[in-house]
């Protein structure tokens, strides 16, 4: 008899679900052991209705997640990638238009402005932060800008207060990427309810992950909200009438209903990330590592959630070397800006464009943050790094 199951992340070939997890980077088998009766229950009843497709959960989902960002819309959709297409869209934008955005992010970022035909403009971003830098974005600004595409990246919310200001000055919508950052707060308010409207993704590894792909977008305007609801089912309101250029990208009842109890542990989980990434602070200064480590910054008014815990480190290679040979897994976000990526050669940029960005592509470290994650394990991962920079001295 096979127990093996797989929860396709592909980070880890699947093992039987009892045995001790080895030391991953993310360990959505830990978490699945806390609420499998809870996620294989809903699942049943999903089986049960038959109705796969939107319907009373996705309905439910979106109620619950308009509630928990604190607006007054969401509109689910197939995939985070597809919420930003999907809000670019429900602006109506596209050639001939400009975007401007952090070239430090995931790729879906300028990849849904690119697609529509417009022109994704990056500025530079802050180091310190990860985020868009407010006076490189001002000064990226022309008569052609439609919006301002902001990431709150690794969880921590970009400076929305400058970005709206800039917006509002120009007249430009605001859409927020916070595929990464459910919950997360700036100056009280949460991520998502802020810009014009914002994108959350559902990918396995964010910190409400699905059983597969899902997206939502977040909205206070009534009139894009029903728009985003059109363009989401073939630009379609009565069946055969089809009165805008839509796209298929719809969620499904059985992620709406995995979605909905996690949803339920989500605060418990990120006060897991929180408590974990306070413990790497205490332990790095423990080990008098501060001076050559770099941790993210977490200003007292904006909360971090962390969806990923990342470094600056000098030596990068040497130290992850070293952590890979004590069987300690890290990941590197991200190894290249956009602006230097061949799918945005056309756009002209060089490198030396945005210094920031370049530079932290080289120093950036991610290390284990997930919920689950044990004292023991950070210990690990803390003094493996106290070791290799030891050794550079
Ligand atoms: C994950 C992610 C996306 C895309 O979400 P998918 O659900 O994977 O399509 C977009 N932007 C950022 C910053 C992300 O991390």
């Amino acid at each position: 008899m096979n127990l093996t199951r797989d929860l396709e992340m592909g980070f880890k070939t699947a093992k039987p679900m009892d045995e001790a997890s080895p030391f991953t980077f993310l360990d959505l088998r830990a978490q699945f052991r806390g609420i499998r009766d809870e996620v294989e229950a809903a699942i049943r009843l999903v089986m049960e209705s038959q109705h796969f497709i939107l319907g009373p959960e996705v309905e439910s989902l979106e109620d619950e997640i308009a509630e928990f960002v604190g607006c007054r819309f969401a509109i689910a959709c197939a995939s985070g990638s597809d919420a930003l297409l999907l809000a670019l869209m429900a602006l109506g934008i596209g050639p001939g238009d400009e975007v401007v955005t952090t070239p430090f992010t995931f790729v879906a970022t300028a990849g849904s402005i690119a697609r529509l035909g417009a022109r994704p403009v990056f500025a530079d971003i802050d180091s310190a932060t990860f985020n868009l830098n407010a006076s490189a974005l001002a000064a990226a600004i022309t008569s052609r800008t439609r919006a301002i595409l902001p990431v709150h990246l690794f969880g921590l919310p970009a400076e929305m207060d400058p970005i709206l200001e800039i917006a509002e000055l120009h007249k430009l919508a605001v859409i927020e990427d916070a595929a990464q950052a459910i919950g997360a707060k700036y100056r009280g308010r949460t991520v998502g309810s802020m810009g014009t409207m914002g994108c959350l993704s559902f990918f396995p590894s964010k910190n409400l992950g699905g059983a597969g792909d899902g997206g939502m977008i977040t909205t206070d305007d009534p009139v894009l909200a029903d728009r985003l609801k059109v363009l989401r089912v073939h630009g379609s309101r009565k069946k055969y009438c089809y009165e805008l250029l839509g796209m298929n990208s719809r969620l499904d009842a059985l992620q709406a209903a995995i979605l909905r109890v996690k949803l339920r542990h989500l605060s418990e989980w990120t006060a897991a990330r929180q408590r974990n990434a306070q413990r790497y602070r205490s332990l790095f200064e423990q080990c008098g590592l501060l001076s050559d480590v770099v941790l993210p910054s977490a200003p007292a008014e904006l909360e971090h959630v962390y969806n990923q815990f990342v470094v600056h480190v000098p030596n990068r290679e040497q130290i992850r070397n070293t952590l890979q040979e004590s069987g300690i897994p890290t990941e590197i976000y991200y190894p290249s800006p956009l602006h230097l990526q061949p799918a945005f050669a056309g756009l002209g940029y060089r490198v030396g464009d945005f210094p920031e960005a370049e530079r932290t592509c080289q120093e950036v470290l991610a290390l284990p943050i997930y919920p689950e994650l044990t004292e023991e394990q950070q210990k690990a991962v803390v003094t493996s790094i106290a070791r290799s920079i030891e050794h550079a001295h």
